[in-house]
Protein backbone atom coordinates (compact mmCIF):
# COMPACT_ATOMS: atom_id res chain seq x y z
CA UNK A 1 0.00 0.00 0.00
CA UNK A 2 1.09 3.27 -0.94
CA UNK A 3 2.20 5.63 2.43
CA UNK A 4 0.76 8.80 0.84
CA UNK A 5 -2.37 9.44 1.63
CA UNK A 6 -3.26 9.76 -1.95
CA UNK A 7 -5.56 6.46 -3.58
CA UNK A 8 -3.24 5.46 -6.23
CA UNK A 9 -6.22 6.10 -9.00
CA UNK A 10 -9.47 7.09 -8.69
CA UNK A 11 -10.25 6.32 -12.43
CA UNK A 12 -12.85 3.56 -11.63
CA UNK A 13 -12.26 1.41 -14.78
CA UNK A 14 -8.53 1.16 -13.75
CA UNK A 15 -9.59 0.14 -10.00
CA UNK A 16 -12.13 -2.56 -11.63
CA UNK A 17 -9.52 -3.87 -13.49
CA UNK A 18 -6.84 -4.41 -9.93
CA UNK A 19 -10.24 -5.93 -8.64
CA UNK A 20 -10.26 -8.22 -11.35
CA UNK A 21 -6.15 -9.06 -10.89
CA UNK A 22 -6.08 -9.29 -7.77
CA UNK A 23 -9.29 -11.54 -7.78
CA UNK A 24 -8.05 -13.83 -11.22
CA UNK A 25 -4.71 -14.35 -9.11
CA UNK A 26 -6.10 -15.95 -6.37
CA UNK A 27 -7.93 -18.49 -8.58
CA UNK A 28 -4.91 -18.67 -11.14
CA UNK A 29 -7.11 -17.81 -13.99
CA UNK A 30 -5.19 -18.14 -17.21
CA UNK A 31 -3.94 -14.99 -19.09
CA UNK A 32 -6.00 -14.98 -22.03
CA UNK A 33 -9.06 -15.12 -19.74
CA UNK A 34 -8.36 -12.23 -17.92
CA UNK A 35 -7.73 -10.42 -21.02
CA UNK A 36 -11.46 -11.46 -22.35
CA UNK A 37 -12.79 -10.08 -19.22
CA UNK A 38 -10.77 -6.76 -18.95
CA UNK A 39 -12.22 -6.27 -22.12
CA UNK A 40 -15.68 -4.72 -22.80
CA UNK A 41 -17.28 -6.37 -26.05
CA UNK A 42 -18.68 -3.30 -27.08
CA UNK A 43 -18.83 0.10 -26.11
CA UNK A 44 -20.53 2.69 -27.92
CA UNK A 45 -20.67 6.77 -27.64
CA UNK A 46 -23.26 8.30 -29.41
CA UNK A 47 -23.57 12.39 -29.82
CA UNK A 48 -27.58 13.30 -29.45
CA UNK A 49 -28.48 16.94 -30.37
CA UNK A 50 -31.42 18.30 -28.78
CA UNK A 51 -33.54 21.33 -29.20
CA UNK A 52 -33.31 23.16 -26.06
CA UNK A 53 -36.68 25.00 -24.41
CA UNK A 54 -34.83 28.34 -25.54
CA UNK A 55 -34.79 27.79 -29.01
CA UNK A 56 -31.29 26.86 -29.24
CA UNK A 57 -29.50 22.78 -29.91
CA UNK A 58 -27.45 21.38 -27.92
CA UNK A 59 -25.33 18.45 -28.51
CA UNK A 60 -25.09 15.71 -25.29
CA UNK A 61 -22.70 13.03 -25.34
CA UNK A 62 -24.01 9.04 -24.27
CA UNK A 63 -22.68 5.69 -24.12
CA UNK A 64 -23.63 2.47 -23.67
CA UNK A 65 -21.16 -0.34 -22.43
CA UNK A 66 -21.63 -4.09 -22.89
CA UNK A 67 -19.10 -5.85 -21.11
CA UNK A 68 -19.82 -9.49 -21.04
CA UNK A 69 -23.01 -11.79 -22.09
CA UNK A 70 -21.43 -15.22 -21.34
CA UNK A 71 -24.16 -16.36 -18.92
CA UNK A 72 -27.17 -14.30 -20.92
CA UNK A 73 -27.86 -10.70 -22.23
CA UNK A 74 -26.33 -7.90 -21.11
CA UNK A 75 -28.46 -6.14 -18.42
CA UNK A 76 -27.43 -2.45 -16.27
CA UNK A 77 -28.77 0.97 -15.50
CA UNK A 78 -28.46 4.32 -17.27
CA UNK A 79 -27.30 7.31 -15.39
CA UNK A 80 -27.61 10.87 -16.10
CA UNK A 81 -25.23 12.68 -14.30
CA UNK A 82 -22.57 15.70 -15.28
CA UNK A 83 -19.38 13.89 -14.13
CA UNK A 84 -19.88 10.94 -16.41
CA UNK A 85 -17.63 9.26 -18.25
CA UNK A 86 -16.64 6.12 -20.86
CA UNK A 87 -14.21 4.66 -17.86
CA UNK A 88 -16.95 4.97 -15.28
CA UNK A 89 -18.91 3.57 -17.32
CA UNK A 90 -16.57 0.75 -18.52
CA UNK A 91 -16.20 -0.19 -14.95
CA UNK A 92 -20.03 0.10 -13.82
CA UNK A 93 -21.01 -2.47 -16.77
CA UNK A 94 -17.85 -4.80 -15.53
CA UNK A 95 -19.34 -4.56 -11.96
CA UNK A 96 -22.81 -5.68 -13.68
CA UNK A 97 -21.28 -8.47 -15.37
CA UNK A 98 -19.54 -9.51 -11.63
CA UNK A 99 -23.23 -8.43 -10.19
CA UNK A 100 -25.40 -10.67 -12.11
CA UNK A 101 -23.33 -13.67 -11.28
CA UNK A 102 -23.13 -13.34 -7.51
CA UNK A 103 -26.80 -13.15 -7.71
CA UNK A 104 -26.76 -15.92 -9.77
CA UNK A 105 -29.30 -15.00 -12.13
CA UNK A 106 -28.89 -15.32 -16.45
CA UNK A 107 -27.46 -11.96 -17.34
CA UNK A 108 -24.39 -10.48 -18.27
CA UNK A 109 -23.04 -6.74 -17.57
CA UNK A 110 -23.91 -3.59 -19.42
CA UNK A 111 -24.13 0.15 -18.43
CA UNK A 112 -25.53 3.47 -19.68
CA UNK A 113 -24.54 7.15 -19.39
CA UNK A 114 -25.39 10.18 -21.11
CA UNK A 115 -23.26 13.39 -20.07
CA UNK A 116 -25.95 16.02 -18.48
CA UNK A 117 -27.18 17.72 -15.48
CA UNK A 118 -30.81 16.48 -14.89
CA UNK A 119 -31.69 19.03 -12.16
CA UNK A 120 -31.17 22.09 -14.77
CA UNK A 121 -33.36 20.48 -17.48
CA UNK A 122 -37.17 20.81 -17.88
CA UNK A 123 -39.77 17.41 -18.44
CA UNK A 124 -39.83 18.29 -21.97
CA UNK A 125 -36.02 18.70 -22.73
CA UNK A 126 -35.30 15.30 -20.31
CA UNK A 127 -38.10 13.65 -22.84
CA UNK A 128 -36.37 14.64 -25.99
CA UNK A 129 -32.61 13.64 -24.49
CA UNK A 130 -33.79 10.28 -23.33
CA UNK A 131 -35.62 9.37 -26.48
CA UNK A 132 -32.95 10.51 -28.96
CA UNK A 133 -30.45 7.87 -26.54
CA UNK A 134 -32.83 5.41 -27.04
CA UNK A 135 -33.26 6.16 -30.65
CA UNK A 136 -29.36 6.12 -30.97
CA UNK A 137 -28.90 2.59 -29.29
CA UNK A 138 -31.68 0.75 -30.23
CA UNK A 139 -29.97 -0.99 -32.32
CA UNK A 140 -27.51 -2.88 -29.80
CA UNK A 141 -29.98 -3.32 -27.12
CA UNK A 142 -33.24 -5.61 -27.09
CA UNK A 143 -35.49 -7.54 -25.02
CA UNK A 144 -33.16 -10.79 -25.78
CA UNK A 145 -29.47 -8.88 -25.92
CA UNK A 146 -29.05 -6.16 -23.66
CA UNK A 147 -31.52 -4.64 -21.49
CA UNK A 148 -31.39 -1.33 -19.76
CA UNK A 149 -32.68 -0.15 -16.19
CA UNK A 150 -32.48 2.85 -13.91
CA UNK A 151 -29.48 4.52 -12.50
CA UNK A 152 -28.37 7.45 -11.11
CA UNK A 153 -30.94 10.09 -11.25
CA UNK A 154 -33.28 8.61 -13.57
CA UNK A 155 -36.43 6.23 -12.63
CA UNK A 156 -39.70 4.65 -14.25
CA UNK A 157 -40.35 8.25 -16.31
CA UNK A 158 -37.08 7.57 -18.39
CA UNK A 159 -37.45 4.01 -18.55
CA UNK A 160 -41.07 4.74 -20.10
CA UNK A 161 -39.88 7.13 -22.28
CA UNK A 162 -37.50 4.42 -23.70
CA UNK A 163 -39.49 1.63 -23.72
CA UNK A 164 -42.15 3.64 -26.05
CA UNK A 165 -39.30 4.63 -28.13
CA UNK A 166 -38.01 1.23 -28.90
CA UNK A 167 -41.35 -0.24 -29.28
CA UNK A 168 -42.18 2.62 -31.80
CA UNK A 169 -38.94 2.04 -33.62
CA UNK A 170 -38.99 -1.76 -34.17
CA UNK A 171 -42.49 -3.11 -35.26
CA UNK A 172 -44.23 -0.62 -33.17
CA UNK A 173 -46.53 -2.79 -30.56
CA UNK A 174 -45.56 -2.43 -26.80
CA UNK A 175 -42.38 -4.57 -25.93
CA UNK A 176 -42.21 -4.35 -22.13
CA UNK A 177 -39.16 -7.03 -21.80
CA UNK A 178 -36.66 -4.41 -23.55
CA UNK A 179 -36.46 -2.23 -20.06
CA UNK A 180 -36.90 -2.97 -16.25
CA UNK A 181 -37.71 -0.49 -13.73
CA UNK A 182 -40.71 0.42 -15.46
CA UNK A 183 -43.74 1.97 -13.89
CA UNK A 184 -46.72 -0.47 -12.84
CA UNK A 185 -48.74 0.89 -15.62
CA UNK A 186 -46.68 -0.37 -18.47
CA UNK A 187 -45.57 -3.96 -16.87
CA UNK A 188 -43.16 -2.64 -13.59
CA UNK A 189 -43.20 -5.12 -11.00
CA UNK A 190 -44.31 -5.00 -7.56
CA UNK A 191 -41.41 -4.45 -5.32
CA UNK A 192 -39.20 -3.17 -7.74
CA UNK A 193 -38.76 0.68 -6.56
CA UNK A 194 -37.72 -0.40 -3.10
CA UNK A 195 -35.58 -3.57 -4.37
CA UNK A 196 -31.90 -1.85 -3.76
CA UNK A 197 -32.67 -0.68 -0.27
CA UNK A 198 -34.54 -4.15 0.17
CA UNK A 199 -31.80 -6.01 -0.63
CA UNK A 200 -29.26 -4.59 0.67
CA UNK A 201 -31.13 -4.92 4.15
CA UNK A 202 -31.31 -8.18 3.44
CA UNK A 203 -27.33 -8.28 3.41
CA UNK A 204 -27.20 -6.19 6.22
CA UNK A 205 -29.09 -8.70 8.41
CA UNK A 206 -27.21 -11.56 7.18
CA UNK A 207 -24.23 -9.67 8.51
CA UNK A 208 -25.43 -8.69 11.66
CA UNK A 209 -26.04 -12.25 12.03
CA UNK A 210 -22.54 -13.06 11.64
CA UNK A 211 -21.16 -10.44 13.66
CA UNK A 212 -23.84 -10.85 16.82
CA UNK A 213 -24.78 -6.75 15.90
CA UNK A 214 -28.30 -6.41 17.47
CA UNK A 215 -30.07 -4.04 14.61
CA UNK A 216 -32.31 -2.92 17.64
CA UNK A 217 -29.47 -1.18 19.07
CA UNK A 218 -27.53 -0.59 15.60
CA UNK A 219 -27.31 3.14 14.41
CA UNK A 220 -26.96 4.08 11.15
CA UNK A 221 -25.23 6.81 8.59
CA UNK A 222 -26.30 6.92 4.80
CA UNK A 223 -24.36 9.21 2.20
CA UNK A 224 -26.73 9.73 -0.46
CA UNK A 225 -30.84 9.86 0.27
CA UNK A 226 -31.65 9.07 -3.22
CA UNK A 227 -33.87 5.78 -4.23
CA UNK A 228 -31.65 3.12 -2.40
CA UNK A 229 -30.96 5.47 0.57
CA UNK A 230 -34.15 6.08 1.17
CA UNK A 231 -35.42 2.74 1.16
CA UNK A 232 -32.47 1.11 2.88
CA UNK A 233 -33.09 3.76 5.88
CA UNK A 234 -36.40 2.56 5.93
CA UNK A 235 -36.59 -1.00 5.58
CA UNK A 236 -33.53 -0.84 8.73
CA UNK A 237 -35.66 1.41 10.68
CA UNK A 238 -38.28 -1.18 10.26
CA UNK A 239 -35.94 -3.81 12.23
CA UNK A 240 -35.26 -1.38 14.89
CA UNK A 241 -32.28 0.28 13.94
CA UNK A 242 -31.77 4.16 14.41
CA UNK A 243 -30.77 6.61 11.59
CA UNK A 244 -29.08 8.99 12.74
CA UNK A 245 -26.87 10.95 9.69
CA UNK A 246 -27.75 11.51 6.29
CA UNK A 247 -26.46 13.22 3.52
CA UNK A 248 -27.78 14.30 -0.06
CA UNK A 249 -25.18 16.33 -3.06
CA UNK A 250 -26.14 19.26 -1.00
CA UNK A 251 -26.08 19.39 2.76
CA UNK A 252 -25.60 16.44 5.85
CA UNK A 253 -27.06 16.61 8.70
CA UNK A 254 -26.65 14.28 12.17
CA UNK A 255 -29.31 13.96 15.05
CA UNK A 256 -27.91 11.33 17.21
CA UNK A 257 -31.04 10.16 19.09
CA UNK A 258 -32.48 9.54 15.48
CA UNK A 259 -33.93 11.17 12.47
CA UNK A 260 -37.69 11.22 11.66
CA UNK A 261 -37.27 9.20 8.30
CA UNK A 262 -40.89 9.76 7.06
CA UNK A 263 -40.65 13.78 7.93
CA UNK A 264 -36.64 13.93 6.33
CA UNK A 265 -38.51 12.77 3.01
CA UNK A 266 -41.31 14.97 3.23
CA UNK A 267 -38.63 17.63 3.81
CA UNK A 268 -37.06 16.51 0.93
CA UNK A 269 -39.74 16.59 -1.20
CA UNK A 270 -40.62 20.18 -0.60
CA UNK A 271 -37.25 21.62 -0.48
CA UNK A 272 -35.02 19.23 -2.46
CA UNK A 273 -33.07 18.90 -0.11
CA UNK A 274 -31.92 17.39 3.29
CA UNK A 275 -31.14 21.03 3.98
CA UNK A 276 -32.33 22.53 7.10
CA UNK A 277 -34.15 19.44 8.26
CA UNK A 278 -35.78 20.43 11.68
CA UNK A 279 -34.10 18.93 14.86
CA UNK A 280 -30.82 18.10 13.37
CA UNK A 281 -27.27 19.49 12.95
CA UNK A 282 -25.86 19.94 9.66
CA UNK A 283 -22.63 18.71 9.45
CA UNK A 284 -20.01 18.46 6.75
CA UNK A 285 -20.39 15.84 3.51
CA UNK A 286 -17.36 14.73 4.51
CA UNK A 287 -18.08 13.98 8.22
CA UNK A 288 -20.85 11.87 7.12
CA UNK A 289 -18.66 9.00 6.46
CA UNK A 290 -16.58 9.16 9.71
CA UNK A 291 -20.51 9.58 11.74
CA UNK A 292 -20.36 7.29 14.85
CA UNK A 293 -22.34 4.63 13.77
CA UNK A 294 -23.10 1.04 13.75
CA UNK A 295 -23.80 0.64 9.87
CA UNK A 296 -22.64 2.56 7.49
CA UNK A 297 -24.34 3.16 3.72
CA UNK A 298 -22.45 5.00 1.00
CA UNK A 299 -25.40 4.92 -1.21
CA UNK A 300 -23.94 7.98 -3.75
CA UNK A 301 -20.98 7.87 -6.44
CA UNK A 302 -17.92 6.59 -6.44
CA UNK A 303 -14.80 7.04 -4.29
CA UNK A 304 -15.62 8.10 -1.22
CA UNK A 305 -14.12 6.14 1.24
CA UNK A 306 -10.54 6.31 0.62
CA UNK A 307 -7.00 5.93 1.96
CA UNK A 308 -7.62 9.94 3.35
CA UNK A 309 -11.09 8.89 5.42
CA UNK A 310 -11.06 5.02 5.72
CA UNK A 311 -9.09 4.92 9.34
CA UNK A 312 -11.42 7.13 11.06
CA UNK A 313 -14.74 4.96 10.14
CA UNK A 314 -16.13 3.72 13.55
CA UNK A 315 -18.79 1.24 11.83
CA UNK A 316 -18.86 -2.12 12.06
CA UNK A 317 -20.85 -2.86 8.74
CA UNK A 318 -20.11 -1.31 5.94
CA UNK A 319 -22.85 -1.87 3.27
CA UNK A 320 -22.41 -0.43 -0.46
CA UNK A 321 -25.67 0.61 -1.74
CA UNK A 322 -23.89 2.64 -4.83
CA UNK A 323 -21.45 1.20 -7.05
CA UNK A 324 -17.57 1.44 -6.66
CA UNK A 325 -17.96 4.19 -3.61
CA UNK A 326 -14.50 2.34 -1.75
CA UNK A 327 -11.07 2.67 -3.46
CA UNK A 328 -9.23 -0.11 -3.54
CA UNK A 329 -6.52 1.43 -1.13
CA UNK A 330 -9.51 1.63 1.46
CA UNK A 331 -10.64 -1.37 0.90
CA UNK A 332 -7.50 -2.66 2.41
CA UNK A 333 -7.84 -0.38 5.83
CA UNK A 334 -11.00 -1.63 6.55
CA UNK A 335 -10.25 -5.13 6.34
CA UNK A 336 -7.06 -4.55 8.73
CA UNK A 337 -9.59 -2.74 10.83
CA UNK A 338 -11.64 -6.07 10.82
CA UNK A 339 -14.68 -3.83 9.49
CA UNK A 340 -16.95 -5.88 7.73
CA UNK A 341 -17.48 -4.47 3.81
CA UNK A 342 -20.49 -5.62 1.93
CA UNK A 343 -19.24 -5.07 -1.42
CA UNK A 344 -21.54 -3.15 -4.59
CA UNK A 345 -22.10 -6.22 -6.25
CA UNK A 346 -23.54 -8.01 -3.85
CA UNK A 347 -25.30 -5.04 -1.72
CA UNK A 348 -26.85 -3.83 -3.94
CA UNK A 349 -27.73 -6.66 -6.47
CA UNK A 350 -31.71 -6.42 -5.18
CA UNK A 351 -32.29 -3.57 -8.24
CA UNK A 352 -31.26 -6.06 -10.57
CA UNK A 353 -32.63 -9.47 -9.08
CA UNK A 354 -35.95 -7.93 -9.05
CA UNK A 355 -35.03 -6.41 -12.57
CA UNK A 356 -34.85 -9.73 -13.30
CA UNK A 357 -38.52 -10.84 -11.90
CA UNK A 358 -40.15 -8.17 -13.57
CA UNK A 359 -37.95 -9.70 -16.98
CA UNK A 360 -39.58 -12.71 -16.38
CA UNK A 361 -43.33 -11.35 -15.45
CA UNK A 362 -43.17 -9.72 -19.03
CA UNK A 363 -41.90 -12.20 -20.66
CA UNK A 364 -44.46 -14.56 -19.86
CA UNK A 365 -47.19 -11.60 -19.68
CA UNK A 366 -47.74 -12.53 -15.42
CA UNK A 367 -47.98 -10.68 -12.36
CA UNK A 368 -45.84 -11.92 -9.20
CA UNK A 369 -47.60 -10.01 -6.05
CA UNK A 370 -45.14 -8.22 -3.94
CA UNK A 371 -44.76 -10.92 -0.94
CA UNK A 372 -43.69 -13.21 -3.74
CA UNK A 373 -41.32 -10.73 -5.46
CA UNK A 374 -40.12 -9.93 -2.18
CA UNK A 375 -39.64 -13.95 -0.81
CA UNK A 376 -37.89 -14.51 -4.29
CA UNK A 377 -35.48 -11.55 -3.78
CA UNK A 378 -34.41 -12.54 0.14
CA UNK A 379 -33.89 -16.02 -0.52
CA UNK A 380 -31.89 -15.21 -3.59
CA UNK A 381 -29.86 -12.33 -1.74
CA UNK A 382 -29.27 -14.48 1.45
CA UNK A 383 -27.71 -17.41 -0.33
CA UNK A 384 -25.41 -14.74 -2.49
CA UNK A 385 -24.34 -13.80 0.68
CA UNK A 386 -24.22 -16.91 2.15
CA UNK A 387 -21.76 -17.83 -0.57
CA UNK A 388 -19.26 -14.79 -0.42
CA UNK A 389 -18.86 -15.06 3.13
CA UNK A 390 -17.89 -18.20 2.86
CA UNK A 391 -15.27 -17.52 0.20
CA UNK A 392 -14.38 -14.67 2.23
CA UNK A 393 -13.64 -17.18 5.56
CA UNK A 394 -12.09 -20.31 2.94
CA UNK A 395 -9.80 -18.15 1.07
CA UNK A 396 -8.75 -15.53 3.81
CA UNK A 397 -9.70 -12.28 1.77
CA UNK A 398 -12.12 -9.62 2.43
CA UNK A 399 -15.59 -9.60 0.68
CA UNK A 400 -14.95 -7.68 -2.03
CA UNK A 401 -12.62 -9.96 -3.46
CA UNK A 402 -14.56 -12.88 -2.24
CA UNK A 403 -17.23 -11.83 -4.42
CA UNK A 404 -15.11 -10.89 -7.17
CA UNK A 405 -13.11 -14.12 -7.56
CA UNK A 406 -16.77 -15.88 -7.09
CA UNK A 407 -17.92 -14.24 -10.22
CA UNK A 408 -15.15 -14.55 -12.37
CA UNK A 409 -15.56 -18.14 -11.82
CA UNK A 410 -18.84 -18.31 -12.95
CA UNK A 411 -18.22 -16.16 -16.13
CA UNK A 412 -14.56 -17.69 -17.00
CA UNK A 413 -16.47 -20.96 -17.08
CA UNK A 414 -19.41 -19.61 -18.81
CA UNK A 415 -17.03 -18.59 -21.46
CA UNK A 416 -14.71 -21.74 -21.84
CA UNK A 417 -17.90 -23.58 -22.29
CA UNK A 418 -19.01 -21.64 -24.88
CA UNK A 419 -15.64 -21.77 -26.55
CA UNK A 420 -15.08 -19.18 -29.60
CA UNK A 421 -16.56 -18.49 -32.93
CA UNK A 422 -15.98 -17.20 -35.52
N1 LIG B 1 -28.58 0.38 -11.90
C1 LIG B 1 -28.80 -0.71 -11.01
C2 LIG B 1 -27.48 -1.35 -10.64
O1 LIG B 1 -26.44 -0.73 -10.68
C3 LIG B 1 -29.86 -1.69 -11.51
C4 LIG B 1 -29.53 -2.38 -12.80
C5 LIG B 1 -30.67 -3.22 -13.37
O2 LIG B 1 -31.69 -3.34 -12.74
O3 LIG B 1 -30.48 -3.73 -14.47
O4 LIG B 1 -27.42 -2.47 -10.21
Amino acid sequence: MSKSNKDVTLNPFEIALKQLDEAADLINLESGMRDVLANPKRVLTVSLPIKMDNGKIQVFTGFRSQHNDARGPFKGGIRYHPQVTIEEVKALSMWMTWKCAIADIPYGGGKGGIICNPKEMSEIELERLTRRYAYSIADIIGPRTDIPAPDVYTGGKEMAWIMDTYSALKGNFGQPEIITGKPLAIGGSLGRTEATGRGLTFTVREAAKKLAVDLKQATVAIQGFGNAGQYAGQLLEDHGAKIVAVSDSRAAILNKNGLNLEGLRNHKEKNGSVAGFPEAKAISGEEIIETECTILIPAALENQITQKNASRISAKIVAEAANGPTTPEADEILFKNKILLIPDILANGGGVTVSYFEWLQNLRREYWTESDVNERLDKNISKAFADVYNAHEKHGVNMRKASTLLAIEKVAEATRIRGLWP
